[in-house]
């Protein structure tokens, strides 16, 4: 085998058939369509493979946070709707149009300038009115909703294909938040009724909403992180079945027996009691490889889970394996499974002091990723 100069043996294989069957699963639940959410980089699993994967399991649209999200799909040849959810930086306005992406509407000025964008360029703009409901964000609040949908409507540059909101309590199945900003949505929904206007798409469900909230999928949800097969919060109830899609993989490096009392990596922090044996493995928080988990996390080799000991370094952590064994170039599991066993981003980021989002988003570039079934470069 001739292993070339980019191959280093630290990679993250995502399944993008397991996206697929989590978008499939998410649709079944809640019977409405779906916009997923690739913001992120895809919370790091990668935007345009899995836009494309997206794309192919027929997703109704697609959510990104940013412009040059929504434009590098674009480039990439993605043709289904794309909404930016993000506040929008008012000279980048024409940039929207350019590239047929939807655009958040969240203000009477923004709508102002996107309307004067729309009209320069002779094309009408495709906006989702975002309403505040409790974030404190971005949007209208609730209560001045009804001066800006009739804004909206009266607007000939605009078309409005959804109006909008955030749940900020829905990872939590008991917080009393989530039907209180339903309820706040509805009423300020309720103005396009009241001016006789066709109501848009109503869309509130993140992930928590979807899983904990059946009320609040009305006509459209945007799943993120459950797209992914994780679940938003250790709290959060697994009331659809999603599976994991990334996996982050890599070898050791290094193997040595530490003598009893000899520290192990920077600060000097962690000793073995007795003799053991430790591998070293080449990732670290260089690649985004929190290093909140020094002395936290672990890692599975032939299916046994061993402890991330001392501190993790930017390149670099090590692992002790105690008695057992582990050669050059054994494989390491730092996400996913192995041999039966199975590590999940949730449990990872608990240990980490983090949430499972901040985990996944974290893994940069500097891990090569490879795709299930196999995508070309
Ligand atoms: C990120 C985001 C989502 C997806 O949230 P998850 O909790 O990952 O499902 C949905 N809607 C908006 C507006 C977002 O910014």
């Amino acid at each position: 085998m001739t292993i070339s100069v980019d191959q280093r043996p630290t990679r993250i294989v995502v399944d993008l058939d397991r996206i697929a069957g989590n978008l499939d699963r998410i649709r079944t639940h809640t019977g409405t369509p779906a916009m997923a959410i690739v913001k992120a980089n895809a919370y790091g699993h990668g935007l345009v493979p899995v836009a494309r994967r997206l794309q192919q399991a027929g997703v109704d649209q697609l959510g990104v946070a940013f412009l040059e999200e929504g434009v590098a799909l674009r480039r990439a040849g993605i043709t289904v709707p794309i909404l930016v959810l993000g506040g929008i930086f008012g000279p980048q306005v024409g940039q929207f149009l350019a590239h047929d992406l939807e655009i958040t509407v969240s203000s009477l000025d923004k709508l102002r300038q996107v309307e004067a964008a729309a009209e320069a360029m002779g094309t009408r703009a495709v906006v989702h009115l975002k309403v505040d409901t409790g974030m404190e964000r971005i949007g209208v609040h609730h209560y001045s909703a009804a001066a800006f949908v009739e804004a909206a409507v009266a607007s000939r540059w605009c078309e409005i294909k959804g109006i909008y909101s955030h749940l900020a309590c829905a990872d939590d199945p008991t917080s009393a938040m989530t039907a209180l900003q339903l309820e706040r949505f509805l009423e300020a929904c309720a103005h396009f009724d009241r001016i006789g206007a066709r109501m848009p798409l109503r869309h509130l469900a993140n992930s928590g909403g979807i899983l904990h909230a059946p009320a609040t999928h009305l006509d459209l949800v945007r799943p993120g992180i459950m797209l992914y097969g994780v679940l938003p919060d250790p709290a959060a109830r697994a009331t659809v079945e999603v599976a994991p899609a990334l996996s982050l993989v890599s070898r050791v490096v290094y193997f040595k027996v530490v003598r009893a009392g000899r520290t192990v990596s920077y600060g000097a922090t962690w000793a073995p009691t007795d003799d053991t044996r430790v591998v070293t493995v080449p990732i670290g928080y260089g690649d985004g490889y929190p290093r909140a988990l020094s002395g936290r996390g672990q890692v599975l080799i032939h299916g046994h889970l061993y402890p991330v000991v001392g501190r993790v370094c930017m390149d670099q952590f090590m692992v002790d394996i105690g008695h057992d064994s582990a050669f050059n170039e054994d494989e390491v599991i730092l996400v996913g499974e192995q041999r039966g066993a199975m590590l999940r981003v949730e449990a990872l980021a608990e240990a980490a002091g983090i949430i499972p989002y901040e985990f996944l988003v974290g893994l940069n570039d500097r891990i090569p990723r490879e795709y299930l079934p196999p995508v070309e470069a």
